[in-house]
This record gives structure tokens, sequence and C-alpha cells, in this order.
């Protein structure tokens, strides 16, 4: 079998996964976990965004170097205001401490 066919009859494997209960099932939960997840970080960065155009809230330098090149870095996005202040380089550096 070439390579052609065998991704050819994998899509149609899928496909008819998707037509099984459990795929619907599936792909049911993955869009309701993509809006779950979503909706509320583009909330809080709304929020914050307003808060510091109204002056509400001031950026500040890296809380771990102190570089004044800081995002915003949400603990939880269900309260945006709580916002810590991360370069990009100690802001990866805490993702990936996350992921550990
Ligand atoms: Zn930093
Ligand atoms: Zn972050």
């Amino acid at each position: 079998m070439t390579t052609m066919t065998r991704r050819k009859s994998h899509l149609a494997a899928q496909k008819r996964y998707r037509q099984t209960p459990d795929g619907r099932e599936q792909a049911r939960k993955q869009s309701e976990k993509y809006r779950n997840n979503n909706p509320l970080k583009i909330r809080a960065r709304q929020i914050l965004y307003n808060a510091l155009r109204r002056g509400d809230i001031k950026k500040a330098p890296c809380e771990d170097c102190g570089s004044d090149k800081a995002q915003a870095h949400h603990e939880d996005y269900s309260r945006p205001l709580d916002v810590k202040w991360k370069c990009a380089r100690c802001h990866t550096d805490h993702h990936l401490g996350d992921a550990k």
C-alpha cells in the first residue's frame, strides 16, 4: 500500500469515526473545551486592557528580573485584574515551569 492510499484510508476511518455516537461526543467535548477555555482568556485580556487605559491598573516592570518590557500574566483568567508582570523571557520560563 502506498503512503497516499494509507493516508486516504486513515481519513476515511476518521470520517467514519466522527459519524459514530462516540466520535460525535468527542467532537462536542472538544469544541466545548475550546469554548470554555478561550472566552475567559479573551474577556480577561479585554478587561485588563480597559483597566490599563483608564489607569486603574499600571503596567509594572517584570517581577522576576525587573525588565520594563513586561507582559501581563494571568494566574487565573476568572480574575482579570489579578495579573503579574513578566517580561517575555520570564513569562515563557514561568509557563514552562508549569508544564513540568
Ligand atoms: Zn523578566
Ligand atoms: Zn502567563
